[in-house]
């Protein structure tokens, strides 16, 4: 059987635990042999994470403990962390740590309501690691949610969806023409296709957008989003994520062009513009 080498629960003195995502991490993971990282992928027996943060009101329902895994394979010109683009910038984690940082905080979870959400970069880039995980902490009986763009929703079998509480599905665009404008690929085919799969097996879901003035505040591309999401049947909840400028240093200290240097946030209107486009589909939207 193939395993990989436990790495340190601490790389170069860099903890799991981070104050907040928007912590610049690179190379973290640089040290696993190609091998290792390839039997990873296939087993889960090891993730590559940015880290895991406490606290968070934002990512799910009550109080959050979140896991924030590396790798994308879209390229977001609004994506606020693209440190988490490559997985090698990740800590490498051992499934049985990660399970254990989640043990640590699983009562308080419980007892207030919240849960656990695994986040990214895009977390179905290392499906098998987050099937497992999802798997270990809904036997703790914590609430579990993911972050997804859906792309690689059809890695998942339905008994691990199952194992998913709620899915928020970050939706970019709904033509192929403005998905490739945004996220630099055109096919959004499979993400649509995920979620018909989830309402038919009556997943929970959310919906996000983030509204980037001048990129994404396209009438009829929410309307396409909202109206889809709304058709769906199981969407609980979308939320219009104005766009930042958090991220602008990491994209900078990256070394990579960023063309929204100087885009600004929208305007209070504006969002409840875009809020009344999904309100409009009969969805609940702020
Ligand atoms: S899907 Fe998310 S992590 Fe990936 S590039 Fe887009 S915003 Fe960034």
């Amino acid at each position: 059987m193939e395993t990989v080498s436990v790495p340190p629960p601490e790389v170069q003195n860099v903890p799991l635990e981070a104050a907040s995502p928007f912590e610049m991490r690179v190379h973290l993971g640089e040290g696993v042999p190609e091998t290792d990282v390839r039997t990873a992928l296939k087993t889960g027996d090891l993730g590559f994470l940015h880290s895991f943060t406490t606290g968070s009101a934002v990512d799910g329902p009550g109080i959050r403990l979140v896991a924030w895994t590396t790798a994308c394979m879209f390229r977001c010109k609004f994506c606020h962390n693209p440190d988490t683009w490559t997985l090698k910038n990740g800590i490498p984690t051992t499934l049985e740590s990660a399970v254990q940082e989640v043990r640590k905080y699983s009562n308080g979870l419980k007892a207030m309501g919240g849960g656990f959400t695994l986040s990214g970069g895009e977390p179905l880039m290392q499906d098998r690691f987050a099937a497992r995980l999802f798997a270990a902490v809904k036997q703790m009986g914590v609430h579990t949610a993911i972050e997804t763009n859906g792309y690689y929703g059809d890695h998942l079998t339905d008994d691990e969806i199952r194992n998913i509480d709620l899915v928020i599905l970050d939706m970019k665009a709904f033509s192929r023409e403005q998905h490739q404008r945004v996220t630099g690929m055109s096919n959004n085919d499979e993400i649509l296709f995920f979620c018909n799969r989830l309402a038919e097996l009556k997943r929970p879901m959310w919906f996000r957008y983030v509204l980037v003035p001048g990129l994404t505040d396209v009438p009829e591309e929410m309307e396409g989003v909202a109206r889809f999401a709304a058709s769906l049947g199981v969407v609980e909840r979308a939320e219009v994520l104005p766009f930042h400028q958090l991220g602008r240093y990491k994209w900078e200290r990256l070394g990579i062009r960023y063309e929204l240097e100087e885009t600004q946030p929208p305007s209070a209107d504006s969002v409840a513009e875009a809020v009344d486009i999904f309100r409009a589909a009969g969805l609940d939207a702020d």
